[in-house]
């Protein structure tokens, strides 16, 4: 069966269900196409929680696509009754012995700069401030230094396009779920879009489609993207565990080199556990062989180099683990841009692992895109010139 549309989103996670929401809800004719039933666990936006911070050590072109997502989160909740965005605070350190302040390439460094340039509330914490705070960061070095953004904290991935579908749908927009793109052509001024179940001719399309995206978009994509296996953990708590009533979510950085550094959450409530994990960039996978099992070694292994001795209040009971992989460019920023061959298609989702903070900011500028040609949010950073010697 064809079907048309003005615009067509194909994948419906983090990026394609705040796309489709957006537009739908500028009254687009707009239909989402997912080769599963989101929110699923199958891609890069599943395990409960996405840290969010204004402070966006990874540079400020970031700054008003979170703005804009926490005002959005804000507007769905009152819309849908869900509780979407926790502002329990955010809390980055540095905690190694090499640690020197002035080290420009520092993490924690980076986002207390960027807080200060930009007028971000925040507070630095000594290490003995970071102690008295929050227990569970006791075993942090003296010479430890931390950020606490309160208005920073986390966002709930699954309910947050859960929510964003089913206000699209409420808006008119046509949703296909267990539904697969396998091709896409330029046709007339449009585009035509094959799928396992029929074909869809659409004005426009976005390409949402995480790290599925370079099998659907073909080159220069398959050679710019990686998609790297990541693992999350819930590690048990302790009897005596010691938590402060709003703990924030964190990033620990207590190393000097890519692996020593960590990230969390706070106990979320009832669950017993805290939800830690670590990143990887070395080991690439494909989407269609990613092992999506945790082994016990890596449960191991991960306590002993990135839990024991560095958070306190955990055992090294895993109660829980998932598998989730990144999408990643070669410098580590997004890719937001027209296909360089294919007319009328945009490419929305290589998002190097630090997305979902953005999505919902997102998929507003790239309806705006849509409808009126630009966006208010200045996306000239995330364009693919910058790869040109390699494309
Ligand atoms: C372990 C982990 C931790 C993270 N932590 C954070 C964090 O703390 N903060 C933060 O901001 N970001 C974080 N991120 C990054 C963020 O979650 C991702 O950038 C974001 O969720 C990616 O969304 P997406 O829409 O690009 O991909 P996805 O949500 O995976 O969506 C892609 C969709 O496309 C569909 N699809 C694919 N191919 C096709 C096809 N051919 N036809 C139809 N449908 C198709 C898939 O089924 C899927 O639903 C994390 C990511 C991971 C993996």
């Amino acid at each position: 069966m064809e079907q048309r549309c003005e615009v067509a989103v194909l994948g419906l996670g983090a990026m394609g269900s705040a796309t489709l929401y957006q537009l739908a809800k500028a009254g687009v004719d707009v239909i989402g196409v997912d080769r599963h039933h989101p929110p699923h666990t199958q891609g890069s936006s599943h395990g409960d929680t996405r840290i969010t911070r204004l402070s966006v050590g990874e540079g400020p072109q970031y700054l008003p696509l979170v703005r804009n997502s926490h005002r959005i989160w804000r507007e769905l909740e009152a819309l849908s009754g869900e509780s979407l965005f926790e502002q329990c605070g955010v809390l980055v350190m540095s905690s190694h012995p090499d640690y020197d302040p002035l080290d420009p390439e520092d993490f924690t460094h980076k986002t207390i700069e960027l807080a200060r340039a930009y007028g971000i509330d925040h507070e630095v914490l000594s290490a003995h401030a970071i102690r008295q705070r929050f227990p569970q960061f006791s075993p942090v070095l003296d010479t430890a230094i931390g950020y606490f953004e309160p208005d920073g904290g986390y966002v709930r991935p699954e309910r947050c396009i859960d929510v964003q579908l089913r206000l699209a749908r409420e808006h008119g927009a046509g949703i296909l779920t267990d539904e697969t793109v396998t091709r896409l052509q330029p046709r007339g001024q449009g585009v035509h879009i094959t799928t396992d179940k029929g074909s869809i001719i659409a004005d426009k399309v976005i390409v949402s489609a995480g790290m599925w995206s370079s099998e659907l978009l073909g080159a220069p994509f398959e050679g710019l993207l990686r998609v790297c296996r990541q693992k999350l953990f819930w590690f048990g708590l302790q009897d005596n565990a010691s938590f402060a009533p709003l703990s924030p979510s964190f990033i620990l950085t207590h190393g000097p080199g890519d692996v020593d550094i960590n990230y969390g959450f706070p106990p979320l409530a009832g669950e017993g556990s805290m939800k830690i994990a670590t990143e990887q960039y070395i080991e690439a996978s494909r989407p269609e062989t990613l092992n999506r099992t945790i082994s016990t070694e890596e449960e191991q292994d991960m306590f002993q180099t990135q839990v024991n001795g560095k958070i306190a209040g955990l055992t090294p009971r895993v109660v829980k683990s998932s598998v989730c992989a990144y999408t990643v460019t070669p410098d580590y920023h997004f890719i937001i841009d027209d296909h360089p061959r294919l007319k009328n298609v945009t490419v929305v989702s290589a998002c190097s692992g630090h997305g979902f903070k953005h999505s919902a900011g997102l998929g507003l500028a790239l309806a705006q895109r849509c409808v009126h040609g630009k966006s208010d949010v200045d996306l000239s950073a995330f364009s693919l010139k910058r790869f040109s010697t390699m494309v």
